[in-house]
């Protein structure tokens, strides 16, 4: 049918005539895509990983002009008309490839008719690359011992080019009909559902099968998404919302999806309530990726998953995974409203579309699982863990300009995701939850199937704030939050009482990591103020706000309780168990870093070791009083610190576990039902301790795997190459995705060097047995370990070359792991002389490095003003222990 429209063309060669602006990236604006036709038939054959293509796009002409320019990325295009719908062909002047910009230019010899619909229809082949970017291949081993191969897409932010020519940007949205070829024994899904009966066309290959989808909604070419696969699905019985939710997993591994089918069908539904919009789309399909990039992706209908992130078995998977996987998945699912339903004008806001998401994915999980109390860990995971990098001057703003795709790629950062999500964490505060809420559901109904940009979600927030009296009337939601989107860091706040007059001075300064810039920022801010007395702590209601304005570095307060009194300012910001002993380990572990190499470390270990040993006594290995979700990290974090600075009595603890596990070969994924019976959450919680402190304690801790990965880590520390082995052993013999990458993680704890060196060269192997996928975790791991920090960086500075080819960005994005951890002014010119040597090579990478830079920079700068202040401080802390006890 379409190939009567077709016109043969010769092969092209790349040439330009008319100089293009290189700087300017983005697409030109008189063509509006209305509608997609796309044929795909992917060859999974070993020595033909190539895509046969047909693409027919609908475009409406908004201004006469005789060019048409889309995107391609290493595209081989066979083939292109340009005409009407209704059959007069353009006469077409020369093609022009701009490869710097991925612009296909089609040259018309006469100019596009003004206000009507024409068509664009091209044939090609392009890629089914292994490089986890556009459409690409992956692979697993099955039961019967055979490698599987499947195909899939991760196109965001700027890889659709690569599976077939689009104007792939967020803006321009259209409808999506799909149609892929595959073989038979395989299934073909995408964003909507297969439509029963598709018919075939004279060009369709023998052998194939075409499976045709319905017409998607209008949505960005960066949410189309595709797979080919042998694997089967698990469909959830939930169902008043009449959207078939199915997960999908190779079959060896389909019994790890019960646990994200069942939460997964529970926060749709929450967020299709929180939203106060039903989900557009009639099925909502999750899919575990063997090979992936990032954590996941919020294709519109079709969710991908790293194996991790979505697959689940009880008793063999940690705690710590299943409340990652409840969060990657609501984070996901909250995409589907904030993201694909309205979609950010440009890469610019895409803080607003991932902040959104990483703070109402704490909301989501919360609901669904309120035993894990996600919202407090949110202080720790995101607000202290974002701090870190935002104490630095070479933070950026969480609203950055970009252009080009290297600078895209480089800002799905933890300032998009962890600065983004506080701040808007603030705002829900402030504004208050059902203000903040309204306004959100506002934006995105007026909005729907558009795209916005910051400024309008401040818009329909403002409207409500003033509509519902919970923002004063003199204020609005934009000025307030510029502040805060358009300036680098964040303000420390200082108060100071004045008890006679029961008030309160409260100044701001932009705080730095390195207080040598202290006095070098002009920025101020809006900043809400709450606080309350101690003993009102418990009161429900919203405290009144204070702001303290960006025009005065402070403010006083007034009304304060009685002098005898304790105030709480920040009161949102309070926490409780696991979270303040989190951020404690969290300041340890710096400090540990900070010491670890100098000649006080003795004196260090000792002080801490003093302090560790009663906490790790009630908290510990041996003790049974705990089990609840929150209990148990906060244990396996004790146990990791203590083990850490060698408490003796966790030392061998650690020893005796590991030798029972190995024994008994359950550090690997075989374990009986009464082991899982043991595992269930509801059991522990109805029992508590006492029906686990009648068991033996090695089977007390077999059922928790974050405990196992404490014990196992040190336990590596503390062994050689036999442990090593051992382990590396359970890493292959493993089925569970989150098990293997626990066990990567392991197998960086050793102390041995030559064995951390070949275990650095065997991840960029692919014949080792670890994943192209995983190669920078295990890089990162080794060089967060103070015995491979340099032995990391001397292997990355002689495979430079070959790192890049293999892992690009990834690489790239690692690079701030291999680079940090440093404190002594050789390091920091050793550093130096590094990043020049490679200037302008980073690419993904630059900000990392720039920021591991800087660290090392305050490091020394801490070093030269603390360093003998503490070791005399903790060497008199010990002569007193030594007397005291
Ligand atoms: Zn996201």
């Amino acid at each position: 049918m379409w190939s009567l429209f077709l016109t043969i063309l010769s092969v092209w060669q790349a040439r330009r005539v008319f100089a293009t602006d290189l700087n300017n990236v983005r697409l030109p604006t008189h063509l509006k895509p209305v509608n997609y036709q796309i044929s795909l038939t992917p060859f999974m054959i070993p020595g033909n990983f190539t895509v046969s293509g047909y693409i027919s796009i609908v475009v409406d002409v908004l201004e006469s002009s005789t060019n048409v320019t889309l995107h391609t990325k290493d595209i081989l295009v066979k083939e292109v008309v340009v005409g009407q719908v209704l059959g007069y062909k353009y006469p077409i002047d020369r093609i022009e490839l701009v490869e710097e910009l991925d612009f296909f230019v089609i040259h018309l010899q006469e100019p596009l008719k003004i206000g009507e619909q024409h068509v664009i229809r091209m044939r090609f082949i392009s890629k089914l690359s292994d490089g986890l970017h556009g459409f690409y291949r992956s692979q697993y081993l099955a039961d019967d011992g055979t490698i599987r191969t499947l195909a899939t897409t991760q196109f965001e932010p700027t890889h659709a080019r690569k599976a077939f020519p689009c104007f792939d940007e967020p803006q321009m949205k259209a409808k999506f009909n799909i149609r892929i070829g595959r073989t038979a024994g395989m299934h073909a899904i995408s964003n909507m559902p297969k439509i029963q009966n598709p018919i075939r066309y004279s060009s369709d290959l023998p052998g194939y099968i075409y499976d045709q989808f319905e017409e998607s909604v209008p949505m960005s070419t960066y949410l189309v998404a595709f797979v080919i696969s042998d694997f089967e699905f698990n469909e959830s019985e939930l169902r008043q919302n009449n959207v078939t939710f199915r997960i999908w997993a190779r079959k060896n591994a389909l019994d790890q999806t019960d646990y994200a089918r069942g939460i997964g069908a529970r926060i749709l539904q929450y967020f299709e309530h929180y939203f106060d919009i039903d989900f557009p789309l009639p099925k909502q399909d999750m899919i575990a990726i063997p090979d992936f990039s990032a954590g996941a992706m919020e294709n519109w209908g079709l969710i991908t998953y790293r194996e991790t992130t979505l697959l689940y078995k009880r008793g063999v998977s940690p705690r710590s995974a299943k409340q990652r996987i409840a969060l990657v998945v609501s984070h996901e699912l909250a995409h589907q409203w904030f993201g694909n339903l309205v979609t950010p004008k440009w890469w610019t806001d895409l803080w607003l579309n991932e902040g959104f998401a990483s703070y109402v994915e704490y909301l989501g999980v919360e609901a669904v699982e309120p035993n894990m109390k996600v919202m407090e860990q949110f202080i720790t995971s995101e607000l202290q863990n974002v701090m870190r990098v935002d104490a630095l001057t070479s933070s950026h703003p969480v609203s950055v300009k970009v252009s080009n795709p290297d600078e895209i790629a480089q800002i799905f950062d933890r300032i998009s995701y962890g600065k983004g999500a506080t701040i808007i964490r603030m705002m829900d505060h402030f504004l208050t939850e059902n203000t903040f809420r309204k306004g959100v559901a506002n934006y995105l109904r007026h909005l729907q199937y558009k795209n916005a940009d910051q400024d309008d979600l401040w818009r329909f927030l403002t409207e409500q704030g003033h509509a519902d009296g919970t923002l004063p009337e003199s204020m609005n939601i934009k000025t307030i939050m510029d502040t805060w989107t358009l300036q680098t860091g964040f303000p420390v706040l200082n108060v100071k009482r004045d008890y006679s007059r029961r008030a309160a001075n409260i100044s701001q300064e932009r705080f730095f990591l390195n207080k040598l810039h202290q006095n070098g920022s002009p920025f101020k801010w809006w900043i809400p103020v709450t606080y309350r007395s101690c003993n009102n702590m418990k009161n429900p209601a919203h405290p009144d706000v204070h702001w303290l304005s960006q025009d005065h570095d402070w403010k006083m307060v007034f009304d304060l309780p009685e002098s005898d009194q304790p105030v709480v300012f920040n009161v949102r910001q309070t926490e409780q168990s696991l979270v303040p002993w989190r951020s404690a380990t969290m300041s340890f572990r710096y400090l540990k870093s900070m010491f670890q190499r100098t000649p006080a470390y003795g004196e260090f270990q000792k002080f801490m070791k003093h302090t560790a040993r009663p906490v790790y006594r009630q908290h510990g290995l041996r003790s049974m009083i705990h089990n609840a979700h929150e209990d148990s990290l906060l244990r396996s974090e004790i146990i990791d610190w203590a083990c850490s600075i060698e408490v003796e009595e966790c030392c061998n603890n650690v020893r005796e576990l590991f030798d029972v596990y190995v024994r008994s070969g359950r550090d690997q994924d075989g374990i009986n039902e009464n082991e899982i019976e043991t595992a269930d959450e509801d059991f522990k919680e109805e029992e508590g301790g006492e029906a686990i402190a009648e068991m033996d304690f090695t089977e007390a801790h077999e059922v928790d795997m974050d405990l196992k990965k404490a014990i196992m880590c040190n336990a590596l520390a503390l062994g050689g190459e036999k442990e090593w082995n051992q382990v590396w052993a359970s890493y292959l013999a493993s089925n569970v995705a989150a098990q293997k990458q626990y066990h990567l993680r392991i197998l960086a704890c050793t102390k041995e060097i030559w064995i951390l060196n070949k275990y650095l060269n065997m991840s960029v192997n692919p014949q080792s047995g670890i994943r192209k996928q995983d190669a920078t975790l295990v890089i990162s791991n080794v060089a967060r370990n103070v015995h491979g920090r340099d032995l990391t960086f001397d292997f990355v500075r002689s495979h430079w070359n070959h790192l890049k080819d293999y892992l690009g960005g990834r690489f790239e994005r690692a690079l701030g792991s291999v680079l940090g951890g440093r404190n002594t002014q050789l390091e920091l010119d050793e550093l130096r002389a590094f990043v020049k040597m490679h200037e302008g090579e980073f690419g993904a990478g630059q900000r990392a490095v720039e920021q591991a830079l800087e660290t090392t920079e305050a490091n020394v700068h801490w070093m030269d003003t603390h360093y003998y202040y503490i070791t005399d401080w903790l060497s008199q802390q010990n002569q007193i222990q030594a007397f005291t006890t």
